[in-house]
């Protein structure tokens, strides 16, 4: 059987790192066995979506790599639900209720005042046709709740969390469609998966109690679950899921000169019991990726080390990757030259400065100032395709000059900076004239 998974986001925000993860990881699942990956826009909300959230989504998925291979929209299946429901309602398995919101509420106090679980009591399973008749004549409009079957347990095998069972006594029967003929999302979430095929569910544990009532939803509607996999939460690095953390975009990630590739690399391992490596092919983590290496404790998602594995990353990109975000003056040969010394792509823009002029290296006294004039003199006369080794073992020779003494003022002279590539590559990348101009002028 194929494998489908799915990712189902609620167009009524930017999507956080917390969502990427769980896109991700089902996309992951779909590659691994060389299934399908889906999105699917949970729209029912019209007044809260907006069609630029719809967007955005689409944006930060294909900029991510993530490309579902189909697209769905609840606010376009209306029917698809319309019939699913004219079913459950015949069949028993929907019923109307009445209850205002402040009825409910005051029904749980006095339950938990008991000392009793909060649960909704049926009431409205007593109403006779006449009573219904009556609200109706009233203009009054029920709400649906899906009635559990309270025979059945509850169970399944999640993928990380390993057996599950719930007792349907001990739930509320949920509301699965509003008064004004609006959908809560569980119900139309079941209907679809059905549908399109789905295989595999994952996503965060948040939502643990929902599959407890979509497994009975999948069996009210005569089909067999897909599997289940919930993920322990993202927190934030203080341990709690961060407002911060919450509300990082990937537009934001972007600005602060996070690659794609990064984000993945760190996303697909975080919670797991497997290293966060620098790896570049998403169809590598596909490959490796497996559930039961899914721990239960919450996974921390730390900037910093999203960072971190964002240099790592640069560091290994090859040429032909960046090459259209490269300023004039970075080729291949410079892109490998600096790579090693970036910590965004970004920075490249420095080192082109660097390797095109003019530099600003610092004054230096009059005894090193005559050992780069020596060093001038040396350069001009020098080969360029590999000028380093030989222009600083000639110096060595002619000065007694090694080590930090030798090296740093050159590197000062040619790039204005103490730190930078290394000088064997990057010396070759700027021209033998400017060079033997920023050592005179030292
Ligand atoms: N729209 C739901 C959400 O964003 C989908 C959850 C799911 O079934 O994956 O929470």
């Amino acid at each position: 059987m194929t494998v489908i998974t799915r990712f189902a986001p609620s167009p009524t925000g930017r999507l956080h790192v917390g969502n990427i993860r769980t896109a991700l990881h089902n996309w992951l699942l779909a590659k691994k066995h060389g299934g399908r990956f889906l999105l699917r826009i949970d729209d029912t909300d019209a007044e809260r979506s907006r069609e630029e959230h719809v967007e955005a989504i689409r944006a930060d998925l294909a900029w991510l790599g993530l490309d579902p291979e189909g697209e769905e929209r609840q606010s376009q299946r209306g029917a698809l639900y319309e019939a699913a429901f004219e079913r459950l309602v015949a069949e028993g398995r929907l019923y109307a209720a009445y209850e205002t919101a402040q009825e409910l509420d005051l029904k749980r106090k006095i339950l938990l005042g008991r000392g009793l679980p909060p649960i909704y009591d049926r009431a409205a399973l007593t109403l006779t046709e006449a009573d219904h008749a009556a609200r109706a004549a009233a203009g009054e409009r029920p709400h649906w709740r899906f009635k559990l079957d309270h025979d059945t347990p509850i169970t399944w095998d999640d993928g990380i969390r390993g057996p599950q069972q719930f007792d349907p006594r001990q739930m509320s029967d949920p509301v699965v469609r509003r008064a004004d003929g609006s959908w809560l999302y569980m119900l139309p979430s079941a209907i679809d998966d059905i549908a399109m095929g789905v295989t595999d569910v994952l996503r965060g544990e948040d939502h643990v109690s929902n599959t407890a009532t979509q497994v009975q939803m999948f069996a009210a509607l005569g089909a067999t679950p897909p599997r289940f996999a919930h993920a322990a939460l993202l927190t934030g690095s203080e341990g709690k899921l961060s407002k911060r953390l919450g509300s990082l975009g990937m537009a934001d990630l972007r600005e602060a000169g996070i690659e794609p590739e990064a984000l993945v690399a760190l996303l697909a391992r975080l919670g797991t019991s497997d290293p966060v490596d620098p790896v570049l092919s998403a169809a590598d983590l596909a490959a490796a990726f497996d559930l039961s290496r899914f721990g239960r404790a919450p996974a921390r998602f730390d900037e910093a080390e999203l960072h971190r594995v964002n240099a790592a990353v640069v560091h290994r990109l090859p040429y032909a990757r960046v090459a259209h975000l490269l300023p004039d003056g970075i080729d291949a040969a410079a892109w490998e030259a600096i790579r090693p010394n970036l910590g965004h792509t970004a920075e490249a823009a420095e080192w082109a400065q660097v390797i095109a002029g003019p530099v600003s290296p610092p004054p230096f006294d009059s005894e090193t100032t005559a050992f780069l004039a020596q060093a001038a003199e040396l350069a001009a006369t020098l080969d360029w395709a590999d000028p380093w080794p030989t222009l600083t073992a000639a110096l060595k020779d002619a000065t007694g000059r090694k080590g930090k003494a030798l090296f740093l003022p050159l590197r000062q002279a040619l790039t204005g900076k103490d730190h930078g590539p290394d000088m064997k590559a990057l010396l070759p990348l700027i021209a033998r004239d400017e060079a033997v101009l920023r050592l005179r002028a030292g």
